[in-house]
């Protein structure tokens, strides 16, 4: 199997670089189970865009301070810069956004965004409309229920995959490999993303020297919905807190307010860390509140999520819902230039959720990321098809590999625990180097490939924790004897 290109991942960054490519090149696309099994595909409340050319000062102002300093104000410049251009892009191809009555583009606001600047579709199932969508354009072949487990790299060129597929071990040659394969949310107990997210690939880049950037910043989403049996947790989007539902106690009180006084419009990081300070201080729990809805505009606006708690047996709108932080979004990650290249590695690029273009600093604005994806992959694109690689002459040799071990399922359950238990939303020195053991235990243990990648990036995730010994954006030290 000899291709042009390899694009791990048919989120929306793999996806996007997909369609970019023309139909000439010999192109892959390689999914670790259905091609629906993505983060993309879960998206609910919207893509960012500068809303005009006027916006985009502000926009960059916003991310930035979400950011807290510490994001590239190059990258977020030129993200905010071609969102027009690619949300115009999306238009022509034909996808369609959610529109007023009178044919006019709808823009919702999110949490720390200083207007309404984000677009949506199919009310709040934005993701599934645009992965839909993007399937359907995209010309090349997919490989699906494909897992990569080792990229070949050969003197400084990357030159393929290898991957289990249909119980065997198969080697993918490629000029160019794109990494598009989202984030680590299977890392952690509690968490939003879809069952295929496990940092798989961030466990492949550590072993072999390509460097990580950020991987303390993980993101928590403050308002989810755990009570649900399935690995994946059911989200209550931004946008619900952004057109008026709101963070309340049993009795109704509206204690984020305690916590900033943008309430629940604050950083995401803020309103996180308020619910579990204020659920941990007071023994009390936690709900959002829907009861400014009018029924038919939040059955509406808000189709899917009203469909799922009904499901579970909550009278939404009238009804509140509990809700606890979990984790949901991966803000460090492989380190790339504003082209998507990873440096050291000629023919190796890494886009959306996987990358750390520097955007999202030490916290994500809201509904930054599928535009980060969409931005980004096509830069990454135009840089590789300007670049284009021949074939490698020779390969690396390809490892003997004993994919999975009888206890790694266990171990696997046993270090998720450990993630959200010590490396969430508010650590402690003694918990990470508590958990530093445990991997490093692990790792020394038996373990299958598949379990030693995780184990791999988790490891990634502590080091970069114990490393910034300060409090910024999502990563929180808190003192030992703290609640
Ligand atoms: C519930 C939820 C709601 C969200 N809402 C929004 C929102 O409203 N707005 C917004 O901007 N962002 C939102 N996000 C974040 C956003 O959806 C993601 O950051 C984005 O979709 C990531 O896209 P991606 O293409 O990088 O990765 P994904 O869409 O996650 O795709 C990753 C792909 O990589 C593949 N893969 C992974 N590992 C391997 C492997 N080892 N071998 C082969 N294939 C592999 C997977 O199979 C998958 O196809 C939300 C996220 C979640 C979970």
């Amino acid at each position: 199997m000899r291709y042009d290109v390899v694009i791990i991942g048919v989120g929306v960054a793999g996806l996007y670089a997909a369609i970019n490519i023309p139909k000439e090149k010999r192109v892959l696309l390689i999914n670790k189970a259905s091609p629906w099994d993505c983060n993309t595909y879960y998206a609910q409340g919207g893509i960012t865009t500068a809303y005009d050319k006027d916006d985009i000062a502000l926009h960059v102002k916003d991310t930035l301070g979400a950011g807290a300093g510490i994001c590239s104000k190059e990258a977020v410049e030129v993200m905010s810069r071609e969102s027009l251009g690619i949300i115009d892009d999306l238009i022509v191809r034909g996808f369609e956004f959610d529109k007023a009555d009178d044919g006019t583009l709808l823009y919702t606001k999110e949490a720390a965004h200083s207007r309404d600047r984000i677009l949506h579709a199919g009310g709040d199932a934005t993701g599934r409309y645009l992965h839909y969508f993007l399937l359907q354009q995209n010309p090349h072949p997919m490989l699906s229920d494909a897992k990569v487990f080792d990229i070949l790299i050969d003197k400084g060129r990357c030159c393929g995959v290898v991957v289990r597929h249909e119980h065997q071990v198969k080697v993918i040659e490629a000029s160019h490999v794109i990494i598009a394969s989202g984030g680590v949310g299977s890392l952690y107990e509690f968490h939003t993303n879809a069952r295929s997210i496990s940092g798989d690939i961030h466990g492949i880049c550590v072993e072999k020297g390509i460097a990580l950037e950020n991987m303390e910043m993980m993101q928590f989403h403050p308002t989810v919905y755990v009570g649900n049996q399935s690995v994946q947790k059911q989200l209550l989007t931004e946008a619900l807190r952004g057109e008026g539902a709101h963070i309340v106690d049993e009795n109704g009180y509206r204690f984020a307010f305690e916590y900033d006084e943008n309430g629940e419009l604050a950083p995401r990081d803020i309103v996180s860390r308020a619910i579990y300070d204020y659920m941990q201080r007071t023994g009390k729990q936690a709900y959002l509140s829907f009861e400014n809805f009018d029924e038919i505009y939040f059955t509406k606006r808000f189709p899917n999520i009203c469909t799922a708690l009904r499901l579970l047996g909550f009278k939404v709108p009238k009804e509140k819902v509990p809700i606890s932080p979990a984790f949901h979004y991966a803000i460090g990650g492989i380190k790339t230039t504003l082209d998507g290249e990873v440096e050291g590695i000629r023919g190796l690029y890494a886009i959306g959720e996987a990358a750390s273009t520097g955007v999202h600093g030490a916290n994500r604005l809201a509904s930054n990321s599928l535009l980060e994806g969409l931005v980004f992959s096509r830069r990454a694109t135009l840089k590789m098809l300007q670049n284009f690689e021949s074939h490698c002459e020779t390969l690396p040799k390809i490892d003997d590999y004993i994919l999975a071990e009888p206890e790694d399922k266990a171990k696997k359950d046993k270090l998720r625990s450990i993630m959200w238990k010590n490396v969430s939303i508010a650590r402690t020195t003694k918990g990470l180097y508590e958990a530093k053991s445990a991997i490093e235990q692990m790792l020394n243990d038996n373990v299958g490939r598949f379990l030693k990648l995780r184990l791999l990036t988790a490891q990634a995730i502590v080091e970069a924790a114990l490393q910034r010994e300060t409090s910024i954006g999502v990563h929180y030290i808190k003192e030992e004897n703290e609640c």
